[in-house]
């Protein structure tokens, strides 16, 4: 037999031999994975076409000019992309503590918030224990609690629209560990105001209380001052949503002493890359771009109440950079917004008869709406056709 051959026989009867499977730990058996619908490979493949990404809740501009300006210097000069990151990014949890109001030792950044909300199951969860989440969320989290083989209560609000205090505080046992929502939440915009906050901690002290404020930046409220007075909640934020920087992987987790010495004994503390780290330093340098945005952000959510408004489409506005839109023919609406360039999110899986889309700026809004207008008369055709 010639050496080829052999080899070729070698590695069929190998396979044969050691045919089994490993299997995994408990709590990843029956996890489904966080499926992501981004448009990227459809935009990249039609290059030169307009297109509106909208499905992400991404900024729709650039980060600030000194966000470039820094990175090309970096690279441009001793980049040092042979050394790790800056350990536990020291200066940009100075800057950051300038921005919140909290001192950097109550900082630590993660690379994402998604890393923070992965790094609290770890620390806090253990097999069996009981993780609460308010629907409908950012689903997301629910591979993190299932990871650690929580009990996880999905608590379903009566109006999904409206938050769930009772609901929240009538599912806390002795067993719970987390209780988790976005504040606003993705995809409604619901809010927990600061008495409804108080209330969850003080019901549940054994138990971390997480307010993920990935869009603070438009809703402008937080609850981070609460770290001060109470030993059981976390913040988590993002540079994902209005900084502009999702591609970098860059966010934060704000707590108290004791939980910040906790989480930090499972971080990984150079999982932070460089040019992130970079990146988010430079965009607090230019918070007012940021701002900017989010009041163009601001103006155009109004725009489009007024748009869907007048033409009797059922729009419910957030305080994030995200609307909700109803339509009995979701699934045609969006694949008519997608053939115009126009990505958005059906979250129909979640609540019937909604998608999701993200805001941008002034200018692009009204190129939006224009191809509404289009899409909308599409619609109404369609729907005649169906009828008759
Ligand atoms: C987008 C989003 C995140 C993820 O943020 P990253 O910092 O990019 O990991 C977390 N939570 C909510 C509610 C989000 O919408």
């Amino acid at each position: 037999m010639k050496l080829q051959e052999t080899l070729m026989t070698n590695t069929i009867s190998h396979k044969q031999e050691y045919h089994y499977s490993v299997k995994t730990a408990v709590g990843v058996e029956n996890l489904e994975p966080y499926k992501p619908t981004s448009s990227i490979d459809l935009i990249y493949e039609k290059k030169n076409k307009q297109h509106f990404k909208l499905d992400w809740n991404e900024s729709t501009i650039s980060p600030s000019p000194k966000v470039i300006q820094a990175i090309t210097k970096y690279l441009e000069g001793m980049n040092n992309l042979n050394w790790y990151p800056e350990i536990l990014s020291h200066t940009l949890r100075k800057k950051l503590s300038k921005y919140t109001n909290v001192p950097a030792d109550n900082i630590i950044v993660t690379n994402g918030s998604d890393d923070a909300l992965e790094l609290i199951n770890k620390v806090y969860v253990n097999s069996g224990e009981r993780v609460i989440v308010p629907e409908p969320t950012y689903t997301h989290f629910y591979v993190y609690a299932g990871q650690r083989n929580a009990e996880i209560i999905k608590v379903q609000p009566t109006n999904a629209f409206k938050t769930t205090l009772d609901g929240i505080l009538n599912e806390i046992t002795p067993n719970t560990k987390i209780i988790y929502f976005a504040n606003p939440s993705n995809p409604t915009g619901v809010m927990y105001n600061e008495r409804q906050v108080r209330t969850i901690l003080e019901a549940a002290p054994h138990a971390i209380l997480i307010v993920d404020e990935a869009y603070y930046e438009f809703a402008g409220i937080s609850m981070s001052h609460l770290i001060k007075e109470y030993n059981n909640i976390i913040v988590t934020r993002t540079f994902s949503k209005a900084f502009g920087l999702a591609a970098q992987r860059v966010g934060y987790l704000m707590a108290c002493d004791e939980i910040i010495e906790n989480c930090l004994k499972v971080l990984n503390p150079k999982s932070v890359n460089r040019l992130g780290q970079l990146c988010a330093e430079a965009a607090l340098d230019d918070v007012e771009h940021v701002m900017n945005f989010v009041r163009s952000v601001t103006e155009s959510k109004h725009m489009l109440k007024k748009y869907f408004l007048l033409r009797g489409v059922d729009f419910k506005m957030t305080p994030a950079n995200y609307v909700m839109i109803y339509h009995p023919m979701v699934k045609d609406l969006v694949k008519y917004l997608e053939q115009e360039g126009v990505y958005v999110r059906d979250r129909s899986s979640q609540m019937e008869g909604y998608m999701r889309m993200s805001v941008g700026t002034v200018e692009q809004t009204e190129e939006v709406m224009k191809i509404f207008d289009k899409v909308l008369e599409k619609l109404k055709k369609l729907e005649k056709d169906t009828l008759s």
